[in-house]
């Protein structure tokens, strides 16, 4: 068979998550939360169930979830969006993702994106023709080098790739990394993904700067997210997208004959849960504190920690510990050590090794004293 995709590999998360349960380690590899999600979410979900609220949810979302979306931007980021032309429900963020590339990406268009970069965005680009253009962020404060971007674009530039708080990375971009791309953007005839599923996960006070918040912007750019993320409930896979009227119709085309409509009690659950805005609001605080906690309990280890300033994800340098490649190094720490991690070589076109490991601290505090006390023993 001639393969679209010859050299792709089962995703990371999946190879260490399997490693892990094999290996029986704690596995602070792939992205969830350990502990469960609230109970009122779980109820309203049975609620809806019960209610009869099974068949196929509109195209573009439940109303009310959609409304309330619209309704959080616009009290967040003071621009608005159209519940009906510019809001669509999706199959969490990475089938928004994906649905926003399959739309605008054509045979022989360049794409660029930051690594280290979230595993799905070169894939995706390159199944439909595309062309991917990486460019490194600058180790270890994973800036962008704002004269290299502007050297890579050229008039086949067809898509910018953005995620902030960026995974794996921790890194929280500021206006200021808006301003510069919308500068250098402003007369080209190019797209961009703003990938902002940990957008209620920045710590120390740090903003989450929404491309929302770039209204000049708003007529090429899809914003993608993540309830997965919100209410701790990865599994539903449930998100939205964000563009503009026009570029919405183009990406409905698409999503309406690959997904049609998403899962429809938990739109409404969601939708019910999110009334209350603390339980969004929170989440801030909640996993600044699960960082503080494990970040305190690294710092007695020879690791050299990256400081994480948003997400559920730090990251430190092992070099202290061993010469393997991080690969190696993550497998080894899985079955010798049983805590699991992901290294952030998955993370770059061309396996680039920072001997850099990237830690999930989503996890109940017994699971981080635990994970802590064998990487103290190290
Ligand atoms: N983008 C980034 C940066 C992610 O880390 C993830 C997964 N956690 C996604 C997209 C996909 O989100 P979802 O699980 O909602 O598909
Ligand atoms: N986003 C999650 C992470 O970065 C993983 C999601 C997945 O397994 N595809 O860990």
């Amino acid at each position: 068979m001639n393969s679209k995709l010859p050299h792709l590999e089962t995703t990371i998360f999946t190879a260490m998550s399997k490693l892990a349960n094999e290996n029986q380690a704690i596995n602070l590899a792939q992205g969830f939360p350990d502990f469960d999600p609230h109970s009122s979410l779980i109820e309203s979900l049975n609620y809806y169930s019960y209610q009869n609220y099974n068949q196929y949810a509109p195209m573009i979302g439940v109303e009310k979830l959609r409304n309330f979306i619209v309704a959080k931007v616009e009290k967040l980021h003071q621009t608005v969006y159209h519940p009906e032309n510019e809001v669509t429900i999706t199959n969490g963020a990475s089938q928004a993702i994906f649905t926003a590339i399959a739309a605008v990406i054509e045979k022989g268009d360049e794409v660029i994106i930051f690594e280290p970069a979230y595993d799905l965005y070169k894939p995706a680009v390159e199944m439909f023709g595309g062309i991917v253009k990486p460019i490194r962020l600058t180790y270890p404060n994973y800036t962008i080098d704002y004269t290299k971007l502007k050297e890579l674009i050229t008039d086949k530039t067809k898509l910018v790739i953005f995620n902030n708080p960026n995974n794996p990375s921790g890194k929280i971009f500021t206006k200021d990394d808006l301003i510069q791309i919308e500068t250098i953007l402003k007369d080209k005839n190019c797209y961009i993904i703003s990938d902002e599923v940990y957008e209620h996960m920045t710590f120390d006070q740090k903003e989450h700067q929404s491309f929302a918040r770039i209204p000049s912007l708003k007529d090429r750019i899809f914003i993608t997210a993540s309830f997965g993320k919100l209410c701790h409930v990865t599994g539903w896979k449930v998100g939205y997208v964000l563009a503009g009227a026009e570029l919405m119709k183009e990406f409905r085309k698409v999503h309406q004959f690959n997904v049609f409509s998403v899962h429809t009690p938990s739109q409404y659950a969601i939708a019910n849960y999110l009334d209350d805005e603390h339980n969004y609001q929170e989440l801030n605080d909640f996993f600044q504190q699960k960082r503080d906690y494990f970040v305190n309990g690294l710092s007695t280890t020879r690791f050299e920690i990256i400081p994480s300033e948003g997400t559920y994800f730090v990251s430190a340098n092992y070099k202290n510990y061993s010469d393997l490649n991080d690969r190696a190094f993550a497998e080894e720490l899985t079955i010798k050590n049983k805590v699991a991690t992901i290294p952030f070589s998955a993370f770059y076109h061309d396996k680039f090794d920072e001997n850099v490991i990237r830690f999930c601290f989503a996890k109940q505090e017994e699971t981080l004293d635990a994970a802590l006390e064998r990487l103290n023993k190290l």
